[in-house]
């Protein structure tokens, strides 16, 4: 029997990677789990290295205490687990030979560097940090060409449009089409939103994630970002990427070809199909995922989306087209703004204000390099920081 696919999970203890590890303990002779990085849930990944017994372990945050128990499993009976800390150990680790599969699941553009370091040395790349190619799509897409590194989105509407894709040549689809749930405030006005609270906005209606994506939900900043991440992934132009309102989150995104035909990948809403399908491409076996059940009644809507309530839709087409460092900008501002919308700072409906303000004052660059993307977004964070409510 071949070896099984060494695996290196980085963001292990967040969503995405816990559910990435239920699909690798549900295929343990052909999936194996060689490295887990966490940023600073030290117990979390403690347990999770005695399960999995990994080569090797980082815990990201320079400051986060490495946990006392830890010594009891580098040093027991089974194997030895290398511990790291800090991030920038996580680049070497990866490119290392024996792994074949980087999940690259850290939240936010702190997952740039890795992303980075794992196509640069032509790895299969599991990619949910959709920020990495958000920030640098045009960089990590053409180095992924240069190095052969498979890219295969986990992110659940870029991994159907993946999967749609199969069906028909690049050169015949006319357009794709992202799916949106909506997010908690489906159907609201612009002066309904204006009221929202932090806690109203962590509710989401089909799916359980973590709270950054949770208002980038809800404000639909992240259909925003998933539009420039399609442009990205699959080479579209905007006028070839189309977004609907999607209530049930079954349909997981449609790509219309020439001919007229449509088609869409569903499923019920889990995460760990997406991941199973970036770990084992091409193939479909049985795994942990929620099943479709053909015995209950379903309606599944697709709607148009309400440009005016969710103005965030309209500055993902934007930086779609502008393209350079717009994507970066917009991703920076946002992640400042959603942390002090969190913290209470600024109300909802200006999150998506101070990223269009932010965009606006930047020095706009078509042909950025990977040191300017970093400038520019360090200097969107500083600029959304100090935007007045
Ligand atoms: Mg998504």
């Amino acid at each position: 029997m071949a070896a099984p696919t060494s695996i290196a999970v980085l963001g292990s203890t967040g969503s995405i990677g816990t559910s990435c590890l239920d699909v690798i303990r549900a295929h343990s002779t052909s999936l194996r789990a060689a490295g887990l990085v966490a940023h600073r849930s030290a117990e979390r990944l403690c347990q999770q290295v005695s399960e999995f017994q990994p080569d090797w372990a980082v815990l990201g945050a320079p400051d986060a205490a490495l946990p006392a128990s830890r010594v009891g499993i580098s040093g027991g009976s089974t194997k030895q687990v290398a511990w790291h800390q800090g991030l920038d150990k996580v680049p070497k680790l990866i490119q290392n030979a024996e792994i074949d599969t980087v999940v690259c699941a850290m939240v936010g553009a702190a997952g740039l560097p890795a992303t980075w370091a794992a196509v640069d040395a032509g790895k299969r790349v599991a990619l949910a940090n959709k920020e990495s190619l958000v920030v640098a799509g045009s960089l990590i897409m053409r180095r992924a060409v240069e190095t052969g590194a498979a890219v295969i989105p986990v992110d659940s509407e870029h991994s159907a449009i993946y999967q749609c894709l199969q069906s028909g040549r690049r050169a015949d689809v006319r357009r794709v089409i992202l799916t949106a749930s909506g997010g908690p405030f489906r159907g609201f006005s612009k002066d309904q939103l204006r009221d929202v609270t932090p806690e109203m906005a962590l509710k989401h209606p089909t799916w359980n994630m973590g709270p950054k994506i949770s208002v980038d939900s809800a404000t639909m900043m992240n259909k925003a970002l998933e539009i420039i991440e399609a442009r990205w992934l699959f080479g579209l132009a905007p006028e070839e990427i189309s977004v609907v309102i999607h209530p049930q989150s079954y349909v997981h995104s449609l790509v219309e070809f020439r001919d007229g035909s449509v088609i869409s990948q569903m499923s019920p809403p889990d995460m760990r199909l997406p991941i199973q399908y970036a770990l084992m491409f091409p193939l479909r076996p049985d795994g942990p995922a929620r099943k479709p059940d053909w015995t209950q009644p379903q309606t599944l809507e697709l709607l148009p989306p309400d440009f005016d309530a969710f103005p965030a839709l309209r500055l993902g087409f934007e930086a779609v087209q502008r393209g350079g460092t717009c994507g970066a900008v917009l991703n920076a501002a946002n992640e400042v703004a959603v942390a002090r919308f969190l913290n209470r700072e600024l109300p909802f409906f200006r999150i998506t204000q101070v990223v269009e303000d932010v965009l606006n004052h930047h020095q706009f660059d078509a042909q950025p390099t990977m040191e300017q993307l970093l400038q520019i977004d360090s200097w969107a964070r500083e600029e959304a920081a100090r935007w007045k409510t």
